[in-house]
């Protein structure tokens, strides 16, 4: 099947300008803009004239979003979301692309455990998929025995702080092998275990196991995120790792990435729609809710996260969708799970953020498509290139969108009730397409594996 977009606002990292787009099987056939001369339109039907026409008037193209930072609960948590359920969610959000972390169960430590996780998902992902590996303590000969060229997993995630079955590396010889195993990139959760639980004891003492939604950043605080991340910041700087820092909420370590940039340049960092978008504040309202971790801080971080956002010091913006059950989330603090689900209106809740905060478009397509591509090295996507697969997010960015459904397996959202930024008319995905008006059209998942470069 080929397709021409034509008349449409064509958003990249670089640029926004109004263009046309061939799509040819699966692939971007030719990308045209508009000139001072010519009209993209013109010459995008003269090279494809069979081409079927969709005139986008009002509307822009953006890649589709590439969500490197995602729980989709399989194995093993299935009765939160399973790959089919929250693929798809992913896809009726604009996400074309994803990579689930390993802290499933069990945990995808070991390269058997990936090659079950890969069978898992061919033919039940809505949404192309891909997965990282986890270190552990003791994984690390299972890690070296992974080839990075033509590599199975896209990175490898290592839980500093957080302590999530047995997937805390707290060995400081083995994070400095893993830190220097620099042909790959390394994604991090960076909270200082020691900190949490002296906090969470003290917490306990005062109020019992009740303690208020509102002491979550007390006990998983700013000081934790602070010290696990100077720690990483420092190995990366000595042993040149491509270290990936995810969910970052602090200004401070904001402050810290910048300066170690210029060290190391393969330092990246990552936020998440909900850091962005919520604050301290909203523990009165939301309580369990908006309970993760990291926690959500204070509004003082929060704009410093949106600052980061625009000025390129935060490279990317995932989800960290983590479904849990509702009930699950109306236990007492100590035993409420930590996380929440996001995927469906991470890119609108963005969108909002960017309206608000005057952040120009091409910051969010970067953030969101082309930097996650670059770091963990996805071949031919989140770019609208000649080449790469045609997954097109199709939307009016400006237009107010109601989160009136949830749109999950587990039944509730932290958004419901906001109104955020973003109408998705149409989602390609791989050349066809699979979403228009909000809703999957297609007939079963056609979600492809990722490939690494
Ligand atoms: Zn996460």
């Amino acid at each position: 099947m080929r397709y021409l977009l034509t008349e449409a606002d064509i958003i990249t990292g670089d640029k926004a300008g109004r263009g046309a787009i061939a799509i040819d099987g699966e692939k971007i056939a030719g990308v045209w803009y508009d000139t001072d001369d010519s009209k993209a339109a013109d010459q995008a039907r003269a090279e494809f004239p069979d081409a079927e026409v969709m005139d986008l008037e009002g509307l822009s193209v953006i890649p589709g979003v590439i969500d490197i930072h995602v729980h989709f609960r399989e194995p093993g948590m299935t009765h939160k979301g399973d790959i089919e359920s929250e693929s798809k969610a992913a896809l009726c959000g604009g996400v074309t692309s994803y990579v689930d972390m390993p802290n499933t169960n069990p945990p995808t430590v070991s390269r058997d455990r990936l090659e079950e996780k890969l069978s898992l998902a061919d033919g039940r992902s809505w949404s192309n998929y891909g997965f990282h590996i986890g270190a552990t303590n003791s994984n690390l000969e299972e890690l070296k025995q992974m080839p990075p060229e033509g590599r199975k997993a896209a990175g490898i995630k290592v839980f500093m702080g957080s302590s999530t079955g047995n997937m805390l590396v707290d060995d400081k010889p083995v994070l400095e092998q893993i830190f220097g195993m620099t042909d790959w990139p390394v994604l991090i959760h960076s909270e200082d275990e020691q900190i949490i639980r002296d906090n969470l004891a003290k917490a306990v003492a005062e109020y019992g196991e009740d303690i208020p939604f509102r002491i979550h950043p007390q006990i998983r605080s700013a000081v934790a995120c602070m010290k696990s991340t100077q720690r990483a910041l420092e190995m990366a700087m000595k042993l040149g790792t491509r270290l990936h820092i995810l969910h970052v909420t602090t200004r401070m370590e904001v402050n810290m990435i910048e300066v170690a940039k210029r060290y190391n340049p393969s330092i990246t960092a990552e936020t998440s729609a909900n850091y962005l978008t919520f604050c301290d504040e909203d523990y009165d309202s939301l309580g369990a809710m908006v309970k993760c971790n990291p926690a959500v801080k204070s509004s003082v971080d929060r704009d410093a996260l949106r600052e980061a956002f625009r000025n390129g010091i935060i490279d990317t913006i995932g989800s960290d969708h983590a479904p849990h059950l509702k009930e699950e989330k109306e236990r007492p603090y100590t035993t409420c799970p930590s996380g929440m689900p996001s995927i469906r209106q991470s890119l609108q809740a963005v969108l909002k953020v960017a309206s608000e905060a005057g952040i120009p478009l091409t910051r969010v397509v970067n953030a969101m498509s082309e930097r996650p591509a670059e770091i963990v090295g996805i071949k031919d996507r989140g770019f609208i290139k000649k080449g790469c697969f045609a997954d097109l997010v199709v939307l009016d960015p400006e237009a107010d969108y109601e989160v009136k459904e949830p749109g999950y397996r587990c039944g509730w959202s932290p958004y419901t009730g906001r109104t955020l930024k973003g109408k998705i008319s149409y989602v390609f995905l791989n050349g066809k397409i699979a979403v228009k008006d909000g809703e999957i059209i297609q007939d079963s998942p056609s979600g492809k594996r990722l490939e690494y470069r």
